[in-house]
This record gives structure tokens, sequence and C-alpha cells, in this order.
């Protein structure tokens, strides 16, 4: 038996690994992710390494291979809990041992560290001016130069770029004097702290609103935990506006004081001016930010920073679970049911099962807040797996906005061919005149530019693929799938209605309809095209924010987590596009919207109203979010995924298998399904139920030249499928470069 070791944690050189041989007595007492010392080099160094990864062959001349000296105590320092938690999620996710570690190294410094040297006296100003007297006679003028104007400034020396760039003097000429004894250089190491426009301008202050007796409740709760030592996982379901950030501030005050670190996760879009802000208030200095546009350098210096303990407070998205603090107080995922908290590469992990783990292991709180609780969280906090705290009324004075449902159909009888219902229209006018701010909203998480009569509400659909299909300029109708396409319909399939046409209202016709319409009106629009620069996304909020415009348009990004106190009325011009997709989750994630852009409305002192409108008004998303009720909709929800055997009530896996050509790669699909059956059948005889759907073709069959194929299973018993996926790992071959297997828990 043979290992294969890394000696240094980088992830570069994680392919780097060295051969050696587990020696008789400790066969079978270690595996990947143990630390080992082990004979290094010519002299046999004894240094330490991490195992990756068990084999049976040798790689090289048996008789060179050496042997594992000993193995070193587990999980002491801050890098064996990493590496163990890398173990864990290529266990538990599917993935290489590679990939899983390269999730939790950060990528080393690629630039070199910023050193900032400075050039000071090393004797007394009047040696000094003796020097360059002496130096004049000799006509060393770079020396006169140089002493001269240290003379000036003796107290605080010269930088040392300013000395090389615009005193124009040379290294050698800096060294002499050095030698000489008249002048010494002292370098220091610069960690590049973020210093986005959020920071600037917010003067630390400690200042804080006094919580209302609901947040108490939770803090006291939380708090009287933290202090009696014990740690647990909480979920904070409280509406927009309710008051969940104070309660984490207070929170985070606590475990600072314990001398512990915490780690804020946001969603990388609500990652903003507003909420950096808010944070570096309270805490100053101590807080740093990662995000996703931070250079490698940058990050590194975080993750640096993070590891010496110069910094306590972590706010980042999901990467930034992986934060090295050696002494982990509390993990907090602000909006947990935000699709981006699960990673779309391998391994395809989820973030909030990684903070459990890394909070279960090293003794550390989570706390989860939603306004819309993910089925998977709000099911563990009923089964008492999770506790669970309610935030039902919004903090200060804000109220809940009134809540209209237009049923489009009704205003194409009323004559109103608009793409604003009368409700809307009358609301707009209203705000207007007030000098209140209105946000519009377009959902475009389903399929965008699709075709539907306005009459019925009937779509129309790709006899192939069941999704929608899609408006093309040239009059076409295509399928994005599968590419089936046909020439556009004259009137609706389903009732003859002639009003039937592609919704594929972007933003920017809704901003020339709402001119058209309102000409006094100033609008701003925010969708892709206009924040393709970082800068423009905050300078359009900004600009939104000091009442330059009356109206925001824009897609799903607008939603999230802004705070605007003037907003007053919000449109969601069409509820219905993110119903259409086959996705299970289909009808949460418009929940999720609906609510969420609802919540954008009276967040200060002026009540708000919020026009949803639709073509379902009788959805129980569409319903349930416009009642403000959550439990509603959770009912309804819960009981569809137990009918339907989906998560969170059962557990899926998706098994993808990739490959360049099509024929080889249907063999090993039909024998991927083989090696799935053999072991189904075993679980199924030791009582578990494990179904199987597949392979089949996945929907866009070829993507980027290669050919897929999926596999789902559906079991009650994570577990099993992670047996399952053990089985097909040890069944296919690493190395062969035609065909490859990937997994998926639980997808998105
Ligand atoms: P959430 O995170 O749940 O959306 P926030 O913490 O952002 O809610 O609070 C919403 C607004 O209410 C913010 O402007 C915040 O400053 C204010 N707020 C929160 N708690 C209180 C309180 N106890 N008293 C007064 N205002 C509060
Ligand atoms: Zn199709
Ligand atoms: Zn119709």
């Amino acid at each position: 038996m043979y290992a294969d070791i890394i000696i240094d944690i980088s992830v570069e050189n994680l392919d780097r690994t060295y051969q050696y041989r587990i020696p008789e007595h400790m066969l079978g007492s270690v595996s990947a992710g143990d630390r080992v010392i082990i004979p290094f080099g010519k002299g046999d160094r004894k240094i330490k390494g991490y195992i990756v990864g068990l084999s049976d062959t040798p790689k090289i001349e048996e008789e060179k291979i050496k042997d594992i000296d000993s193995v070193c105590p587990k999980n002491i320092s801050i890098d064996d809990k990493m590496i163990s938690l890398a173990f864990w999620m290529k266990d538990h996710f599917g993935s290489t041992a590679n990939d899983a570690l390269k999730c939790v190294i950060p990528v080393k410094r690629v630039v070199k560290n910023k050193v900032d040297k400075t050039i000071l006296a090393a004797v007394t100003k009047e040696e000094l001016a003796e020097a360059a007297a002496k130096a004049e006679k000799r006509h060393y003028t770079a020396k006169v130069r140089l002493l001269n104007e240290l003379i000036l400034e003796y107290d605080s020396g010269l930088k040392h770029s300013l000395v090389t760039d615009k005193l124009n003097i040379l290294p050698a000429t800096i060294n002499a004097l050095v030698r000489d004894g008249l002048i010494k250089v002292e370098s220091s190491v610069v960690y590049r702290n973020y210093s986005g426009a959020a920071i600037e301008g917010a003067k630390a202050d400690t200042a804080k609103v006094e919580l209302n007796d609901d947040q108490k409740k939770i803090t006291g709760s939380i708090i009287g935990d933290l202090r009696a030592g014990k740690n647990d996982k909480y979920l904070i379901h409280g509406i927009t506006g309710s008051g969940k950030t104070e309660v984490y501030l207070e929170i985070i005050d606590e475990v600072i004081k314990q001398g512990k670190s915490v780690i804020m996760l946001i969603p990388e879009i609500a990652l903003t001016y507003q909420t950096v802000k808010r944070f570096y208030k309270r805490f100053g200095d101590s807080i740093s930010v990662l995000n996703s546009r931070m250079s490698a350098g940058e990050r590194y210096d975080q993750y640096l920073r993070a590891k010496n303990g110069d910094t306590k407070i972590v706010i980042g998205p999901r990467s930034a679970v992986f934060t090295p603090f050696d002494n982990l107080g509390l993990i907090i995922i602000d909006e947990e049911h935000e699709g981006s908290y699960k990673s779309e590469l391998s391994p395809r992990y989820n973030t909030r099962d990684v903070a459990f783990r890394r909070a279960e292991t090293e003794g550390a709180s989570v706390i989860l807040g939603s306004a819309t609780p993910s089925l998977e969280s709000y099911s563990a906090a009923c089964a008492g797996r999770i506790k669970l705290f309610e935030l039902d009324k919004r903090a200060g004075e804000a109220e809940l906005p009134t809540v209209y449902v237009t049923d489009l159909r009704e205003e194409l009888k009323a004559k109103n061919r608009s793409i604003f219902s009368r409700k809307l229209k009358e609301l707009i006018g209203d705000r207007l005149e007030k000098h209140e701010q209105t946000m519009l909203f377009i959902n475009r998480r389903g399929h965008s530019g699709f075709v539907n009569c306005r009459s019925c509400g009937h779509v129309i659909k790709c006899p192939h693929c069941d999704v929608s299909l899609t408006y093309h300029n040239n009059g076409k109708l295509i399928c994005h799938y599968c590419g089936f396409e046909k020439d556009m319909v004259k009137c609706c399939p389903e009732c003859g209605s002639p009003y039937i046409m592609a919704f594929g209202t972007g933003t920017q016709k809704v901003e020339e309809l709402l001119k058209a319409e309102f000409p006094s009106a100033r609008v701003l629009r925010m969708d892709h095209d206009t924040t393709k620069q970082k800068e423009s996304y905050d300078e359009i909020l900004s600009k939104f924010s000091d009442h330059e415009a009356d109206i925001l348009v824009g897609t799903q990004m607008i939603v999230k987590g802004h705070d605007f106190h003037k907003v007053t009325l919000v449109g969601i011009l069409l509820a219905d596009m993110s119903l259409y997709s086959e996705d299970f989750r289909s009808a949460e994630k418009t929940y999720e919207l609906l609510s969420q852009a609802a919540g954008r409305a009276g967040r200060g002192s002026a009540k708000g109203d919020v026009v949803i409108q639709t073509y379902n008004p009788e959805h129980y998303a569409v319903t349930a979010a416009a009642a403000h009720d959550y439990k509603r909709f959770y009912a309804e929800e819960i009981e569809f995924r137990r009918l339907m055997n989906y998560p969170p009530s059962w557990n899926m896996l998706k098994v993808s298998i990739l490959g360049k050509e099509e024929e080889p790669l249907a063999k090993e699909a039909g024998r991927i399904y083989g090696l799935i059956k053999a072991n189904t059948d075993k679980k199924e005889q030791a009582g578990k139920s494990i179904k199987i759907f597949g392979p089949s073709q996945e929907k866009v069959f070829k993507l980027n030249d290669i050919y897929r194929y999926a596999i789902y299973l559906k079991s009650d018993d994570y577990g099993g499928l992670v047996d399952i996926k053990n089985a097909l790992s040890e069944g296919t071959d690493p190395q062969n470069k035609e065909v490859s297997i990937q997994f998926d828990f639980n997808p998105l």
C-alpha cells in the first residue's frame, strides 16, 4: 500500500505528489487527509505532508519508495481542519480530492508582496549635514540630493520609491550610504485591504438602534446559548425589513467580545455599498470583505489576514465559508434560500451543509436568515433540527404594503392593451404626483421572449421539449434547447384569439412604453446591458437612492436587498415567467421573487403598494405571496414535494456522463446504469427505497462539443446515495479521457 503525499499546501502544488510506502503497522489506520511525517530529499529531512490518496501500485521503482515515518495527531492547526473539511466534501458531494482541496486552499499570491520601503536616517541631523558637505566636495551629487532631502524629512523618513523615482537616485547609491552607516532602509509588508467605495466616507461609529422586543427575544436566546457555551443552528424567518440584519450585528458583537471570529455570508448580488457600510459602521477595521471581482492577490491577502487573526469578521459570498479562522465562533448565511449558495463547479457543494459541518467540527454556531426560507431549511426547522425564530413585523415604523393582484386576461377584456394594468397605471400616476418612487420589475427568471395568448394565457411550447418557444425578430419561434423552429402564429391555437404575442418585453421596451405613457417621469433602467461595468451598478443605485429618478425599471437584479426609503410602489409586470420553467422548484422560485419584490415597497414611513400582474391569479405561489403568508405557501409546496418524492422530502443525486464521442458515451451511460441498478437492487433488498430515472440525454445534449447523459436517483436515504456514488467512482477509470462522470447532490 502506498500513499500520495503533498508537502506544500498550495493549489499549484496539488498535483505535485510524492509516493511513500505505508509501513505494515500503519496499514488500515491512515487515510486521505491525514497529516504525516516523511523523510524528504537527499538528506531525509523530516517534514510534514498530507496524504491525498492511497493506491496499490507503485509509480516508480519499488526500492526507491521511502516509508512514512509517523502519523501526526489529528486536527491541530487550521490547515488540518480545512484539509479534513475538503475530504469530507469530496465524500459528501462527490468530486476528486484535487477539486475539493482547491476549494479550501486559496490560490497562492500570484503577485508579489507589496513591500513598502522607507529610508531613515541612522545618525543625527548634524552628522547628515556633515556627510552632505563632504559628498558635495567630491561631487557625489546624488548622495547630496538624498542627504539634503532626508535632513528635511528627518522624522518621517523618505519613501524608497520616491527616492528612486523622483530624486532619480540609483539603488547602488542608497546601498553605499547604508554601508557608511548614515542611513537605514526599513521594509514593511502592506496588505491590500478592501478599499471599495463602500468604506470611503463611512466613519466607524458605534451608534446602534435600540432593538424591538421581537428582535431582543432572538438576540437574548442566541446570546444566552453562546454565553452558556452552547453551539446550535438557528433559522431566523423574518420578512424583509423586519430587522434581521440588526439582529446579526448584535450577535456578531457578542461573538467578537468572546474573542472569536465570524463569517458573514451574503449573496454576491447583495454585497453592495449599503450592506458593507452597515457592517463597517459597527465594526470598523475588524471586517474584511471578499468578492469575486478581487484579484487573486487581494483575496490571498484577506486569507492571510484571517489566518493571522488581523481580521475578525469576513463578509463575502459562498467561498468565504472557507475563511481559515482558527477560532471560528459563528457563521451567518443571510438570504439562505439563494441559489448562488450552491456551487456550480465540482465539488457541487451546498454552502449551508458546509457551514453546518464546519460548525460541528469546530464548535461554532450557524444562523440562517431569510424572508422566504428554502424548503430544506424550513422543514428542518419544523422537524426540530434547527431552532426557528420568526420576525413577522417590520422594524421601525414601516408597515407591510398592500398587494393588488391583477388578472391580465381581464385587462384585455376591458380593452386595455398596454403592458401596464389599469391599477398599476393609476398608482404610478399617483406616485409621480406625490413625488414618491416606483420600482418596476420584470421577472426574467424563466424564459424571456416567450409567446403567450393575452386572452387565455396559453403559452406556445416546443413539441419536443416542453419548454416555451422564444420569439426571434425574423418572425420565427425557436426552441433554445433542441433548435426546433416554426413560423410565428397569427392566432392562439387554444382559443383563436388574435392577441397572441411575444411577451419579450425587455427592460428597454418597458422604459420606452413608460416614457410614452408618463412623459414627465424620470426613468432609470437597470439590467445586464446597463450594468456591464461594476461602477454603473452602484451608480444607478445611488442615483435612484438620491431621488434623481422617479422610476427604476429592472430585472430581478433590482429585487435583492436594497433599502430605498422613498419607494412606495412596486410593480411586477408579469409574475408568471418563472412558473413555466420545468424545474420542480419553480413555484418556490416564483414565491421567492414575488415576495422579495413586494418587500421593496414601503420601507420608509409612508405605506407602500404592490401590483402583481399575472395570468395565474389563483396559483398558490401568487396568492400566498400577495397575502405575505409563507406558511401557507410552505404547506402547499411541501405536500407537493412529498407526493413527488422531491427534495427536501427525499434526496436526489444527478449523475452526469460526459464525452466527446456519441457512440462510446451511449455505451458508457448504459454500463453505468447497470452498475447503479446492481447497487440499488442490493439496497432495496436491505429495505431502502431508491428510484432511478434515465439514462437520458440532457435537454441540451451537446454543449460546447461535449455530449451529456444524465441519470437521476431519488432516495429517502442520503447515505445510500453516497454509497452508490462511491461505487460508481470505483467502477470508472479516472484516467479515461474519453468519458467522465460527475455528481450533483440535490441539484438546483
Ligand atoms: P432585514 O435585514 O430583515 O431586511 P434590516 O435589519 O435591514 O431588516 O432593517 C430594516 C430597516 O429597519 C433598516 O433601515 C433598519 O435600520 C431599521 N431597523 C431595524 N431594527 C430597528 C429597530 N429596532 N428600531 C428602528 N429601526 C430598526
Ligand atoms: Zn425543443
Ligand atoms: Zn388563447
